[in-house]
């Protein structure tokens, strides 16, 4: 069941941090993500943190300030505190809404300012929010799985259990880093078309994926589903993800198990978590073509129809050594959104349990790249340069097939409705360093 707008949704609500008042900051008081952070270039433990404006609150600095707020709201601010999320994410929907209300509370006009309770974000420095326990891809947009088919399989673009089954695979968390994460170009077994036999080196066909990820809450015990219309409730939040992609090693490697070594080098995903509380005032209606299959009944629930859709804006972001060198600002390659995905996050966490799987608190699913219907609404350079044979051409005149070393790769995401001040995620900024 969907959350209800309540008073942390009110959009004449201001804060007494005054950049949270601005109306283009990604976190006016309405919207309040968590993170885990500390001082820049301290050797303070991390903790848990909830921004606002272009501050951050402390919840390890909260000191008697939740005194009257309730006994829900001050265990759930102390398990917040710790130098993970993974204790308060186990806590579940009541105590994630009844912190949210506090700090709301905390924060507004009307309360008294309590600044020492503040870091710059300016001066902080980010950890992965969560000990992410098991990670899993899925393949959410029907326009990226089509136009990758094509480019893999020009003869049979989507295979017939897409449109039935989300399909998935397992991940690796290990390699999972937060926003501002660089790594080496990495080395494999490539082979083109016109090679009888692969050979090894670096990939010379590094991608990035749009994606937009899902931290479970509230686990299961195995051999107990989650049902869809109650999967929500598991739902901490959700983040931004990269998931960087080699395709020259995934072209020769993926048939017949899947992606292995062309995904497991790196994922970057951004600092801050967005509650799907803070989310409930941008849902959309989630839709499906009448021609297409209609869902499983496990994968059907009330409120999948008028609600079970978001409306989260993303955009992609190029920014090559040369315009980092030239002062230039990252130059747009595409922008999408989160509403075209075929599969709604509660159909992702219903199905990944459904034959009994566990899922733990700080668990992580990808969305799969968020590619819209537009060719330039693609959420990978894969199609946006059809597969390698249409450069871009960028405004310093540098062009790009794939990535080349030095070049960083920035996604942001932001929902904006009538009525309601804009929320943001913030960012996810990585860089592809050259190979080892
Ligand atoms: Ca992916």
């Amino acid at each position: 069941m969907s959350i209800q707008l309540n008073e942390t949704h009110d959009p004449s609500l201001t804060s007494w941090v005054a950049s949270a008042n601005t109306p283009d900051t990604d976190f006016p008081i309405q919207n309040l993500p968590f993170c885990v952070f500390r001082p820049r270039g301290s050797v303070q433990a991390f903790r848990g943190g909830v921004a606002i404006g272009d501050q951050i609150l402390d919840l390890a600095a909260l000191g008697d300030a939740l005194d009257g707020a309730g006994e829900m709201a001050r265990a759930a601010a102390a398990l917040g505190a710790r130098d993970s999320l993974n204790a308060l994410m186990a806590a579940g929907q009541g105590s994630w809404s009844a912190l949210r209300l506090a700090l709301s509370r905390l924060l507004r006009s009307d309360a008294a300012p309590r600044p020492r309770m503040l870091v710059p974000q300016s001066d902080a420095e980010y950890a992965v929010p969560a000990n992410i326990g098991d990670y899993t891809d899925f393949y959410t947009s029907i326009h990226h799985a089509t136009a990758v088919g094509r480019l893999f399989r020009p003869d049979n673009p989507l295979l017939p259990n897409y449109k039935w089954v989300p399909i998935g695979y397992h991940g690796r968390s290990s390699t999972i880093g937060v926003s501002g994460q660089s790594f080496p170009r990495p080395l494999g077994q490539v082979r083109s078309a016109s090679e009888a036999e692969p050979g090894f080196g670096p990939s010379r066909k590094m991608d990035y994926e749009l994606e937009v990820g899902i931290f479970v809450g509230s686990g299961n015990a195995q051999g107990e589903p989650i049902a869809a219309g109650r999967a929500e409730a598991s739902i901490f939040g959700l983040c931004l993800l990269n998931d960087w992609s080699a395709r020259d090693l995934q072209a020769w490697e993926y048939q017949p198990l899947g992606p292995f070594l062309s995904k497991n080098f790196a994922s970057t995903i951004s600092p801050w978590i967005v509650t799907l509380e803070a989310l409930a005032p941008y849902r959309a209606p989630w839709q499906r073509d009448a021609a297409d299959p209609q869902p499983l009944p496990y994968l059907d629930y009330a409120e999948l129809r008028g609600a079970g859709g978001l409306d989260i804006e993303l955009e992609v972001l190029l920014e090559t050594e040369a315009m980092r060198r030239d002062g230039l600002a990252p130059v747009r390659l595409s922008q999408s959104n989160f509403r075209h995905s075929y599969w709604t996050v509660a159909q992702l966490l219903a199905h990944h349990t459904v034959n009994g799987c566990a899922m733990r608190a700080g668990d992580l699913l990808g969305s799969g790249t968020q590619s819209g219907p537009q060719a330039e609404e693609a959420g990978s350079l894969l199609e946006l340069t059809v597969g390698g044979k249409q450069a871009l051409t960028l405004p310093n005149g540098e062009q790009r097939v794939f990535l080349e070393d030095g070049d960083r790769i920035v996604m942001r995401g932001w929902a904006a409705r009538a009525g309601h001040p804009r929320i943001g995620f913030g960012e996810v900024a990585g860089t592809l360093l050259p190979a080892r």
